[in-house]
């Protein structure tokens, strides 16, 4: 397991559009959190976990954190990346947050150099000042993906965010100073119409903060959210297609002329500036999750923990556990997302790994610019990217070769 993801739940208040797993507080347990999370690893690399890398070198973690049976097993891996999501990762005070990674780094690598890791942070523009910056870069992070999500203020309220468009400025420039280079920013488009959101403007001030990394989301109207109920009461307008398109190939054309590259369908970036992390799901491979909601995945198992904070903690705290529920990909299912995946990068699909011939339509796509062949790949283009569940679709129905 090169690859991490840690999700931390906690977030103050729930976002007008989000359905994530997250447990609303006011203060946060922090010390508990972590001694459960670090007490997960040892229960998962301990096993019988399935998590077991055959290649892995036996070196034993030298961390108090982690029992003598775990620190004898042979799950661990120098990380390659470590991620911290959630919820409000931010949210955890900046010494709770050092001995989680402290927890990790030791138990993952005999020389804790943080730097050769990816280690990203998500955090809220409220949580960074000049010393929780400074204090994260102490700690080992050295990536940090921000949840601008717009510079309107009007719209933040409308979103429930918590910080203001002016918060997101100084985060930036807070989290520069404290030596951060990888800077990431969310933002959100296609939002109702109601909300006359200039969705150029907010680009324009994302770009002038040059961050190195952008990702853009279409919202989505997701069940028992307060934008459902908003919308199926008529005190807002449900999603439009049509501005999602319009939004999403504006990004692409602006973000370009600034020397940006989307190098996923939802995510571009500066020269050598991609997201480690997300690159490994979107190349199939392996991660362990940690916490509550986190997913795990070996290649052919994918499993999920328990999702709620609170009934998580307590598995833990009896040994585990800690997974809710599995599921083993048929080869199908595991074609099926292998598509979905080459597709969704500009690394594309290799043409000689498909097991089917390419539909008739494939022309089609070509002549449309909705895809491209470069070196023996079909590679999407923005335009395709707009399309990707229609092409995954004509793809697999084809029979396939033999
Ligand atoms: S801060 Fe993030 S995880 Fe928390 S409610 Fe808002 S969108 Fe969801």
């Amino acid at each position: 397991m090169r690859h991490v993801y840690v999700h931390v739940p906690f977030c103050r208040r729930r976002c007008s559009y989000c359905d994530f797993s997250i447990a609303v507080r006011k203060r946060i347990p922090s010390e508990e959190y972590v001694d459960t999370v670090l007490k997960e690893l040892d229960i998962v690399s301990r096993g019988p976990s399935g998590w077991v890398h055959p290649g892995a070198t036996p070196r034993g973690p030298r961390t108090p954190a982690l029992s003598a049976a775990a620190q004898d097993s042979d799950f661990w891996e120098p990380l390659e990346s470590l991620y911290l999501g959630g919820g409000t990762p931010s949210l955890l005070p900046p010494d709770a947050l050092a001995t989680l990674l402290t927890g990790l780094f030791d138990a993952f690598s005999s020389t804790p150099a943080p730097d050769a890791a990816e280690v990203t942070l998500e955090a809220n523009p409220e949580d960074v000042t000049p010393e929780t910056a400074a204090a994260w870069r102490r700690a080992g992070i050295n990536r940090v993906s921000l949840g601008a999500q717009s510079f309107d203020d009007r719209v933040l309220a409308w979103m429930h965010r918590p910080h203001d468009a002016a918060r997101i400025g100084s985060a930036v420039r807070a989290l520069r100073d404290a030596g951060f280079d990888n800077v990431s920013l969310d933002l959100i488009f296609a939002l109702p119409s109601e909300l006359a959101r200039d969705w150029g403007h907010d680009l324009d001030q994302a770009l002038g903060l040059v961050p190195s990394h952008l990702s853009l989301y279409g919202l989505t109207v997701e069940e028992r959210t307060p934008l459902a109920r908003w919308i199926s009461r008529g005190a807002a307008s449900g999603p439009s297609d049509e501005r999602y398109a319009d939004e999403y190939l504006f990004a692409h054309e602006r973000v370009a002329r600034h020397g940006y590259h989307f190098y996923e369908v939802s995510n571009a970036a500066r020269e050598g500036r991609r997201s480690r992390h997300n690159s490994a799901y979107w190349s199939g491979r392996a991660y362990l999750g940690l916490g509550p909601a986190a997913h795990s995945y070996d290649g052919r198992r994918r499993c999920w923990n328990i999702a709620a904070w609170d009934a998580y903690r307590r598995a833990v705290a009896a040994g585990g556990p800690v997974v809710e529920s599995e599921e083993v990909l048929t080869e199908e299912q595991r074609e099926l997302e292998r598509l979905y995946l080459s597709l969704r990068t500009d690394a594309g699909l290799p043409l000689a790994e498909l097991s089917r011939p390419l539909p008739t339509s494939t022309d089609l796509w070509l002549q449309r610019g909705w895809v491209e062949l470069r070196d023996q790949r079909l590679v999407c283009t923005a335009e395709g990217w707009l399309r990707l569940d229609t092409l995954v679709n004509a793809l697999t129905e084809q029979p396939a070769i033999g």
